[in-house]
């Protein structure tokens, strides 16, 4: 008797709890970056983590299906998967665990997509659903220095990795911010240089050109899918391991997120 595919035989995964928050706060940070602090009893639905990259995925469901979360998602997966909710994935900015509360903080990117406008008109009361958290990078005291290379999406969680520094850490940031009020970060340990670039094609210039120092650094690199596929080049050409390295796409040109993660399965999405 053969056994069946272990597909088969898996129980299907439990639903993640979702932490159903309310608005408590909303910030302009720079003028394309908006701060939003939520909390709430749903608050303890949250399992953190050590990552300094901690993530949630936010769930925004389209008010004309009036439906309340949490979501009943294996129902509406079987009956009415058109009111899926849509799933937008943002770093952690700030946590307390005590106060039961955290922030997120929102690229404005246009007047495309789900949340990125959700985050333009958002009052306080308002409500916000998510699952979390992932994550899995953290600054290692023990690297000889730090290559942090990031687009807009990604300075949220550089700077909680900043934040988070020895104050001895060495190494360098490469940045993105095309808007230069936009480019923001908190305050670096005086062994950490900043160049700021306009654009991706600079961030990949940069990241060719960069003197690069003595011992295998530990590198955080996240940004817009393409770029980071050029960026991985780079790096392998450094012969950076595997283990040194956090490398991930943030968002897709072109794509909404529904799509970028899906592509994931496929070739185009893949970094390897
Ligand atoms: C682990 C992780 C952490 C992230 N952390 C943050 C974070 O802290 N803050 C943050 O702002 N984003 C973060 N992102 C990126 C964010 O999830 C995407 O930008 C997401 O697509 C935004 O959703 P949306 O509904 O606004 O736009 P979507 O509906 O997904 O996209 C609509 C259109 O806008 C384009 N687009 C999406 N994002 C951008 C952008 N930044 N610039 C220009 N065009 C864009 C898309 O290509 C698409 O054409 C993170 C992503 C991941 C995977």
């Amino acid at each position: 008797m053969t056994n069946p595919p272990v597909s088969e035989t898996r129980a299907p995964r439990p639903p993640r709890p979702q932490a159903v928050l309310t608005v408590q706060e909303i910030k302009d940070i720079t003028p394309n970056l908006i701060r939003i602090k939520v909390g709430g009893d749903g608050f303890d639905a949250i399992s953190p983590n050590e990552a300094t990259d901690k993530y949630v995925k936010l769930m925004f469901a389209d008010p004309a299906h009036g439906l309340t979360p949490p979501y009943d998602l294996t129902d509406l997966r079987e009956n009415s998967p058109e009111m899926l909710p849509r799933n937008r994935t943002y770093t952690v900015r700030e946590f307390n665990e005590d106060e039961k509360w955290l922030s997120l903080d929102f690229v404005i990117h246009g007047d495309e997509g789900v949340a990125g406008p959700w985050a333009k008109q958002v009052q306080p009361g308002d409500t916000l659903v998510m699952v979390g958290a992932g994550g899995k990078y953290q600054p290692n005291p023990d690297a000889p220095w730090h290559l942090l290379i990031a687009d807009h999406t990604a300075i949220p969680a550089v700077s909680t990795a900043l934040e988070a520094m020895d104050a001895e850490a060495k190494g360098t940031v490469i940045a993105a911010v095309a808007e230069e009020a936009d480019r923001v970060l908190p305050v670096t340990p005086a062994g950490i240089t900043v160049v700021w670039v306009d654009n991706d094609d600079e961030l990949i210039a940069a990241v060719r050109g960069l003197d690069w120092p003595e011992g295998t650094p530990q590198v955080f690199a996240h940004g817009e899918r393409e770029t980071i596929k050029t960026i991985r080049k780079v790096l392998k050409e450094h012969e950076v391991p595997r283990e040194s390295l956090s490398i991930s796409a943030y968002w897709a040109r072109g794509r909404a997120e529904d799509q970028f993660q899906a592509e994931k399965r496929e070739p185009i999405g893949k970094i390897d």
